[in-house]
């Protein structure tokens, strides 16, 4: 049963067909199971000769364990088999193809676009954090996507890096030192903070259409790998404060001061309480319910507050519905919430200044709500643009203009 070679190999209960990719390790085939459902599934096909360090005996447990971890932002791997020569992964089948292909085919993706990748990525990372597991080769074609519209990021290609060391026998560098922490190439010492600078080099890439040490020659690229200057940041495109100290924190060439990986998952660029989920509608509906509660009591700047933060979720919200008339229901009711905010923000604005005018004592309760105004005039802002119109989303044209992100209060 050969896996390599131009025919797709044979593998009992399932009908191989076309290629899908080629990585450092295997081959992947788009398969349909026999049965009714024709189920598809991608097959990757990995050689035994292709491991080291540990047993085959210890990567089979692995793979039982990578069996049970489910998750919305990771492949599924539905089973497995092996044979005298190799192991082959049931997975589930991405048909948007890989992220290198989609950031090669857009030439860069706007700020917006990338957060929401971003974000996903870091739910996986977090999951697998969470886990004890290092994906340890992380770059865009390890990162796939489920369809070609409306995307959804799905982590590949995890927990076997482990038993494949970056470097063989005769200490040849595999896989692309692109996207290696320098660390990992010149030290052949590492740890899961490699994982975080990986990171980096994915946004850099995404932001600016090229990984930061993009060379023409190797002589350049390992200039760069080994030169202990700091990442620079190209000046355009532009981009947010925040974006930029993210892709800072997380290309810093010393690992033990690059940002941590709870720094990260608590950084506010990656702002995971955000991130579209299942959970977004529900959260958003609580705190409206709250917001009426104390617009009905008179309570005008708790409730403008409470709208805004129940609009932080009503984006995402917004983003993660597939279904076209229940997110269109959706978008009505963020409408009316956004009338609601802006009459309360009128009222609460006259009403601040008159009191500031008289002295009042609640100078201080004013002066505080101030401070958290620009993040309420963003979050009205951001809601307004995503139901004026589509949510932009992965799969949205770079040339579509992006939502404005701040108001002038
Ligand atoms: P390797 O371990 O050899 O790097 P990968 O798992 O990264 O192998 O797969 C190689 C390529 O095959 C990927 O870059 C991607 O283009 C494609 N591929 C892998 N898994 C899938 C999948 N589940 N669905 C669709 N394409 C896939
Ligand atoms: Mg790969």
């Amino acid at each position: 049963m050969a896996a390599a070679g131009w025919a797709p190999p044979r593998l009992p209960g399932f009908i191989l067909t076309e290629r899908l990719g080629t990585g450092t390790y295997a081959t992947v085939y788009k398969a349909y199971r026999k049965t009714d459902t024709r189920e598809v599934v991608a097959i990757k096909c990995v050689s035994k000769r292709s491991l080291n360090r540990a047993s085959v005996e210890n990567l089979l447990t692995e793979i039982e364990i990578l069996k049970t971890i489910r998750h919305p932002h990771i492949v599924e791997l539905k089973d497995f088999q092996w044979d005298s020569d190799h192991i082959y992964l049931i997975m589930e089948f991405c048909a948007g193809g890989d992220l290198s292909r989609f950031i090669r085919m857009r030439r860069i993706l706007p700020e917006k676009v990338a957060r929401i990748f971003l974000q996903q990525l870091a739910c996986a990372l977090k999951f697998l954090h969470d886990h004890n597991i290092s994906h340890l080769d992380l770059k865009p074609q390890n990162i796939l996507l489920s369809t070609p519209e409306n995307p959804q990021l799905k982590l590949a290609d995890f927990g076997f890096a482990q038993y494949m060391s970056p470097w063989d026998e005769k200490h040849v560098l595999r896989g692309s030192p692109l996207y290696m922490a320098p660390e990992m190439v010149c030290c052949q010492q590492y740890d899961a903070r490699v994982d975080l600078w990986s990171v980096g080099v994915i946004l850099y890439e995404a932001l600016f259409g090229r990984p930061p040490f993009a060379s023409r020659s190797f002589a350049e690229l390992e200039e760069k790998i080994r030169s202990d200057r700091a990442i620079e940041l190209p000046s355009r495109p532009l981009l947010s404060l925040e974006c930029r100290d993210l892709l800072g924190q997380l290309l810093e060439r010393d690992p033990l001061k690059r940002i941590s990986f709870e720094g990260f998952f608590a950084h506010p660029f990656v702002d995971m309480e955000h991130v579209p989920s299942a959970e977004s509608l529900c959260k958003a509906t609580d705190l409206v319910v709250e917001a009426v509660k104390k617009d009905q009591e008179g309570d005008a700047s708790a409730a403008l507050s409470l709208y805004c933060k129940a609009l932080e979720y009503f984006v995402p919200a917004l983003y993660y519905e597939s279904d076209a008339r229940r997110k269109e229901a959706i978008r009505a009711k963020v409408g009316q919430y956004i009338s609601r905010a802006e009459e309360l923000k009128a009222l609460v604005t006259s009403s601040s200044k008159s009191l500031l005018q008289q002295g009042n004592p609640a100078r201080e309760l004013l002066r505080e709500m101030a401070k958290d105004k620009p993040r309420l005039c963003a979050a009205l802002d951001v809601a307004s643009a995503a139901i004026a119109k589509p949510q932009p989303g992965p799969g949205d044209s770079c040339r579509r203009r992006k939502a404005k992100m701040t108001m002038t209060p």
